[in-house]
């Protein structure tokens, strides 16, 4: 088994840190061409020095900008919508701003994108991969994450739904679960070793994952190895949500 994407066009949203570039430099480096999509201007040039591929800077938080965003990528044969943000409020402070901000990046994005891709997908009529970046926060709740686990939740059934509906086009949809992963958000909110602590006590092998964990089951899932395998939702979590 060997995965490869010569030929293909590659489309990875916030890919400017963390997961998202992770995926990105990976992808180039099994041979596609990469679409990346950020809103910070020098990460992507950071990254357009390390791999090649196109840039976007653009706010996928702005429904028209996330429109404006995908159109402008172009022929898109495999997508990763990786962006997405976390504001850790407790439930009964969490704020309209907050959770409306939170929808936006983590659902919304990945609906307009992906609508944006799929028919270009559909138009073509050679198929495609999408794979959304979730979380083990859309199937357990997290003290402080009301918005993110809802939202991640939300993510989850649109990826069923689209998997649903794509199918017959052989596009095929999938959501990558990861546990806690060690990148600015991971950093951002879980460096308090008091959180840290327990939440590495539940996780069977004991550790956090690493971005390059997250980005192996990514390139899987887009690969023609996985061309069976629609609608599912695959934990990266080191056994967590086993226990
Ligand atoms: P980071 O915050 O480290 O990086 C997120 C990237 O997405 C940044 O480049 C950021 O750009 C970009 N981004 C954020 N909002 C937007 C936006 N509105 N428009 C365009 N780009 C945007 O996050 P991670 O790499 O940790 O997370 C990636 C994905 O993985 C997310 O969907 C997250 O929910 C999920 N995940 C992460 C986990 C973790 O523990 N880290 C665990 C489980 C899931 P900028 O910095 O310029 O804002």
């Amino acid at each position: 088994m060997k995965i490869r994407f010569e030929g293909k066009r590659a489309l990875v949203t916030g890919a400017g840190k963390g997961i998202g570039r992770e995926i990105a430099l990976l992808l180039a480096r099994l041979g596609a061409t990469v679409i990346a999509i950020s809103r910070t201007a020098a990460d992507l040039e950071s990254l357009r020095q390390e791999m090649g591929g196109e840039m976007i800077v653009a706010d996928l938080g702005d429904a028209d900008v996330a429109r404006a965003a995908a159109s402008r990528a172009g022929r898109v044969d495999l997508l990763v919508n990786n962006a997405g943000i976390s504001i850790p409020q407790s439930f009964l402070e969490t704020t309209v701003e907050a959770f409306d901000a939170t929808l936006a990046v983590n659902v919304r994005a990945a609906l307009l994108v992906s609508q944006v891709v799929s028919r270009g997908m559909i138009e073509r009529g050679e198929g495609g991969a999408i794979v959304n970046l979730s979380s083990q926060a859309s199937m357990v709740g997290l003290l402080d994450h009301a918005a993110y686990c809802a939202s991640k939740g939300a993510l989850d059934q649109l990826t069923r739904v689209m998997a649903l509906e794509l199918g017959p086009h052989q596009i095929r949809v999938n959501a990558v679960n990861p546990t806690v992963t060690l990148t600015p958000m991971g950093e951002m909110a879980w460096s308090d070793p008091a959180k840290s602590g327990p939440m590495k006590a539940r996780i069977p092998l004991g550790r956090f994952a690493r971005p390059l964990d997250i980005a192996h089951a990514v390139a899987y899932l887009l690969s023609n190895e996985a061309d069976m395998i629609t609608g599912t939702m695959l934990p990266v979590d080191g056994g967590f949500l086993s226990a």
